[in-house]
């Protein structure tokens, strides 16, 4: 690390001595550290999804839920993605990582439609892997290898990979959709997409952003940009998921503007597994597939 320290130094150029400080050190050497025991991570199985109930406005049912990773550590401490996610990106090992998220995304959905329950499970996807070739193939491979309908799938990216025109991202996008999955852009309105890049993509839910649900509340925009995002998704036929949603009183705001969906505190954190397949059993009333039944059982 401290090689890395002087190299980023020496790069800042003479004037710029102070650039050479303890903090920055002690940041390039938690880098170094983080790279390595990822790769280590990642070959003893210390990952782990934790999944957060999605549910309807209309009724508050339970419709789905976000597949979120965790990094459990051998000493039990959870890492949260924020810690790690941006280290696997630039380190590329976010293409095995995404690739362990959506085996175990589709094992852990495969489980739950067995068992009778059509929930949608969602899926985030890095910029990074929706760039590299092979995307859609490793999608189609891990549905096949649980025997899932791609209808209990819904991928999630951000704005910034809806800016990408490369063939790459527009190759892969046409594929997930020819194959059925659905697709839904993450933290929306925090990009700088417009609407033409939204038609030509055509996805199927936006996520309204957390900072403006915030926004509702706390007399900032007093709704004005969450109401058009709805406005904005309901013309070009697309759903709406709020997320980050703590209070009633947000609910409240959100239900009048017409919001479809909700994800938050306010009605189910995070958690593993084994505790959504209890929520599921606890909230059977409440459960409203977002999916229709299939004809015959697969
Ligand atoms: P995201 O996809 O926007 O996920 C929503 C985040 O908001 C989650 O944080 C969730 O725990 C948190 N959240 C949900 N409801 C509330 C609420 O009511 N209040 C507050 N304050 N927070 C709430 P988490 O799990 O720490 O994930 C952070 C980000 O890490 C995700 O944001 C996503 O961008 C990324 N991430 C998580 N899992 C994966 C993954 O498997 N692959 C990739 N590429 N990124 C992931
Ligand atoms: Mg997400
Ligand atoms: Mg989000
Ligand atoms: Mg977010």
């Amino acid at each position: 690390s401290a090689d890395m320290a002087m190299y980023a130094a020496k790069e800042s150029g003479r004037a710029n001595h102070q650039f050479f400080t303890p903090d920055l050190n002690k940041r390039a050497s938690e880098r170094l550290w983080l790279e390595s025991n990822l790769r280590h991570a990642l070959a003893d199985n210390e990952m782990e999804l934790h999944f957060q109930p999605q549910f309807s406005v209309d009724g508050r049912r339970l419709v789905g839920a976000e597949a979120l990773v965790r990094w459990r550590r051998p000493d039990g401490q959870l890492v949260p993605p924020v810690q790690f996610i941006p280290v696997a990106e630039d380190t590329g090992l976010i293409v095995q990582l995404g690739d362990w998220v959506l085996g175990e995304a589709c094992r852990r959905a495969a489980e739950l439609h067995a068992q009778g329950h059509r929930l949608l499970i969602a899926i985030n996807l890095s910029a990074v892997q929706m760039r590299r070739p092979g995307l859609a193939d490793r999608v189609a491979f891990w549905l096949a290898a649980y025997n899932l309908p791609p209808e209990c799938l819904e991928l999630e990216v951000t704005e910034s990979v809806l800016m990408d025109d490369s063939d790459m991202v527009t190759t892969a996008f046409a594929r997930l959709r020819e194959m059925g999955v659905a697709l839904a852009i993450d933290d929306f309105g925090t990009g700088y997409s417009s609407l033409s890049y939204l038609k030509r993509f055509r996805v199927d839910k936006l996520k309204i952003d957390r900072s403006f649900v915030l926004g509702l509340t706390d007399g900032s925009d007093g709704g004005a940009i969450t109401e058009a995002i709805i406005g904005m998704a309901r013309s070009l036929n697309m759903q709406t998921i709020a997320e980050g949603v703590e209070t009633e009183e947000q609910f409240g705001f959100l239900a009048r503007l017409g919001c479809d969906q909700i994800q938050g505190y306010l009605l189910a954190r995070p958690m593993p597994f084994r505790e959504l397949v209890t929520f599921i059993a606890e909230h059977k009333d409440m459960v409203e597939p977002a999916l229709p039944a299939l004809d015959e059982p697969v």
